[in-house]
């Protein structure tokens, strides 16, 4: 989401968007009215929602995987806009993320 790196903020180990791999960036994002975005880049859900579209690994289309930054970020949704960087939904689904690849790994030692 605002996983682009910023300025300030530095003091302390939280969660920051330069040391992430943009875990937010796999969460569906519905789209606001106000929202003007191009729609190859989009899609509906089952329910008709319009929604960000994912790529086959999950992440959102518009995150430029070489820099895991997103690429539409000046015209990015409202959502994203809103999504706090080292808040509590942040740090939820960043520990998610991180039990599922550990989980993923154990069941490859197996
Ligand atoms: S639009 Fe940008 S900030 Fe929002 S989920 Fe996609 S890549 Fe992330």
């Amino acid at each position: 989401m605002s996983h682009v790196r910023r300025e300030g903020n530095q003091a302390h180990d939280g969660a920051h968007c330069a040391r992430c791999d943009a875990v937010c960036c796999r969460l569906t994002v519905v789209l606001q009215p106000e929202d003007w975005i191009p729609p190859h880049l989009t899609t509906r859900t089952e329910a008709q929602l319009l929604v960000m579209a994912h790529d086959e690994d999950g992440w959102c289309v518009a995150l430029d995987g070489a820099r895991m930054n997103c690429g539409i970020y000046e015209t990015r949704p409202a959502v994203c806009r809103r999504f706090v960087m080292d808040g509590p939904y942040c740090n939820a689904v960043r520990s998610e993320y991180v039990q599922e690849r550990a989980r993923a790994i154990d069941l490859t030692l197996l």
